[in-house]
């Protein structure tokens, strides 16, 4: 549950207190509380973007349907997906990492002394 919490508030997998994002896509490198590398190894936020195309789907098809079934024009249809993805971008970028990395962190945990501090 507190993980949870977290998460919804996204912070860092490991304290649970430090901020993970300083801008909107902007990430720390490094915890400013407890000083974890969020990076853990290259290309580790690879394995998001799943997290991401799946959440965007499951974000994007209810509207699609819905239009559908109001019968708009194409165009119409097009820009109101275009809008609502442009809107649901930073949300979906930020929460697909954090699942990620609170995910790992709950079936791979890091320990104390695996930590990077900052020098
Ligand atoms: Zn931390």
């Amino acid at each position: 549950m507190k993980r949870l919490w977290a998460l919804l508030r996204q912070r860092c997998p490991v304290c649970l207190q430090g901020q993970v994002f300083m801008s909107l896509f902007g990430m720390h490198t490094h915890c400013p509380v407890c000083g974890v590398k969020y990076e853990r190894e290259t290309g580790y936020f690879l394995s998001s973007m799943f997290i991401g195309y799946a959440a965007g789907f499951l974000m994007l098809a209810p509207t699609a349907v819905l239009l559908y079934f109001l019968d708009v024009s194409i165009p119409v249809f097009s820009l109101l997906i275009i809008l609502e993805t442009l809107i649901l971008t930073p949300l979906i970028f930020r929460y697909a990492r954090l699942i990620w990395m609170h995910a790992d962190q709950v079936l791979d945990p890091r320990k104390p002394e695996e930590q990077e501090k900052i020098v």
